[in-house]
């Protein structure tokens, strides 16, 4: 590895050696974009790298609210605002009982090469809490998100860092945040992407991660001589990313066969039945286990990780991180999976895409595969600032180019350093390199 590339890695892992996410986050991006310093010496008489995988800023806040029973709680909040070398911070709020400042870091960072991809100007950015949705009465999400908003509003703006949403973080969680962001700082901005289509939302961005997966995963197929009709997928996941990529999977033609929560597994050799996952997951809100009860073909097996052993000819992890480890990875390989398109935020273990790249899989890092939603979320602020709405259609096919291009990107780029058909180093090297032009044209801040 170039040996500046090194010496910064080695100083970033000592340096953050309680964050373990962000150190497997930033192991994978530096060793894959150190080819780049080769070219580009002058990076190193900057620190740019030094500069790169530093936050511009780090917000940690107390969030105190009240429950239904009168009791004081109170929750840690985040926001880590990475880089604006392109554009307004941007990235979504996490809020799950796992996040900490590792996550929120690791997330943050991976953001700034994402939104670097999808060619529009954003920064990187993201944020969260500890705080747990599940379980909680719209009253309590609503004074959590109220207090939660209460100390960002101090730092965010549609031109300075625009949230939006994340695991956990729906269309009602953005809704309570909007308002308390309006009531306190008198503004209707388009400060919040993912907003309902009555406020200022964009039609096709709850569709946009799931749908721009499977638009970037069927070009690959297509540049490599394959075609993703007929497949059988697997989809790990329930949420809204693994919603709307079985939609569009089903519509390309793709059979999906399973799906899960953080509970278990269903697989239905029939193909699953979208619309009674819609309405267990997004009306509901059930377990993925009720779905057996109404459909007889189908099993229900707990525990989530068992769900790569289904064969596939291409499996989406849209869970979570870390989901899909070394042996998931083999049991989808030895099953003969073609093709792994990540739709969650880094779901594969570094180990698991190594092996992946070395069996030949195809393989979409999440960088790129599922930066549809960040798009979609930058065709709404464009839709804000303009004060006008486009048609489903419109944003719908700005976001098919979007993904399309994303993938030229990264395909050529792979070439342009000698790594082809390595998308995972393609992605890496296509974002860094638009940020890194605009940091050396912006001087050492
Ligand atoms: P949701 O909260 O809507 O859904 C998350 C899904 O993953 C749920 O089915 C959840 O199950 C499951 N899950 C959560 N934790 C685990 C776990 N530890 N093991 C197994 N399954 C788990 O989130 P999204 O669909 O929005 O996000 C999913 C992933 O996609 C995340 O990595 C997110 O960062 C990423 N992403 C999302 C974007 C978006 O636009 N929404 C954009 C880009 C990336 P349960 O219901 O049991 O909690």
């Amino acid at each position: 590895m170039n040996e500046y590339a090194a010496k910064v890695l080695a100083n970033l892992k000592a340096k953050n050696a309680a964050e373990p996410e962000f150190i497997q986050a930033a192991t994978e991006i530096i060793e894959t974009i150190a080819p780049v310093f080769d070219r580009h010496p002058e990076y190193e008489k900057e620190a740019l790298l030094e500069r790169f995988v530093e936050p511009e800023r780090v917000i940690m806040f107390r969030v105190p609210w009240i429950d239904d029973k009168g009791n004081v709680q109170v929750n840690r909040g985040y926001r880590v605002q990475f880089n604006s070398a392109i554009g307004p911070y941007k990235g979504g709020l996490r809020l799950h009982p796992s996040v900490n400042l590792s996550i929120i870091k690791f997330l943050g960072f991976e953001q700034i090469l994402k939104n670097s991809l999808t060619s529009l100007p954003i920064g990187g950015g993201k944020g969260g809490s500890d705080f747990d949705p599940k379980g909680k009465s719209d009253h309590e999400v609503m004074r959590f998100c109220q207090s939660f908003m209460t100390e960002l509003s101090k730092y965010i703006g549609a031109d300075t860092d625009v949230p939006a949403g994340d695991i956990g973080t729906g269309a009602r969680e953005i809704g309570y945040l909007y308002g308390q962001y309006k009531r306190i700082t008198n503004l209707y901005e388009g400060v919040l992407t993912g907003k309902g289509l009555t406020y200022g939302g964009s039609l096709a961005r709850t569709e946009a991660t799931g749908f721009g997966l499977l638009y970037l995963v069927s070009e690959m197929l297509k540049c490599n001589g394959k075609d993703i009709a007929g497949k059988t997928c697997v989809i790990s996941g329930s949420g809204n990313v693994a919603i709307y990529a079985t939609q569009k999977a089903m519509q390309l033609g793709a059979k999906v066969v399973a799906m899960s929560d953080s509970n278990g597994y269903i697989y239905d050799p029939n193909g699953i039945d979208l619309p009674a996952v819609k309405q267990l997951k997004e009306v509901e809100r059930k377990r993925i286990k009720e779905y057996v009860s109404t459909h007889p073909s189908a099993t229900y097996t707990e525990c989530c990780k068992g769900i790569w052993s289904i064969k596939c000819d291409i499996a989406l992890p849209c869970a979570t991180q870390n989901e899909l480890d070394i042996e998931g990875a083999k049991m989808l390989v030895a099953n003969g999976v073609m093709a792994v398109g990540e739709g969650a935020n880094m779901p594969s273990t570094l180990e698991a895409t190594k092996y992946f790249q070395e069996k030949g899989v195809l393989f979409a890092p999440a960088k790129a595969a599922n930066a549809g939603g960040v798009a979609t979320s930058a065709l709404e602020m464009s839709q804000n600032s303009q004060r006008l709405s486009w048609t489903f259609d419109e944003v719908d096919a700005k976001l098919k180019t979007i993904m399309i291009n994303i993938f030229h990107n990264i395909d050529d780029a792979s070439r342009e350093y000698g790594m082809e058909g390595n998308y995972v180093a393609g992605a890496n090297i296509a974002g860094f390199a638009k940020v890194a032009t605009a940091m050396m044209a912006q001087g050492v801040v």
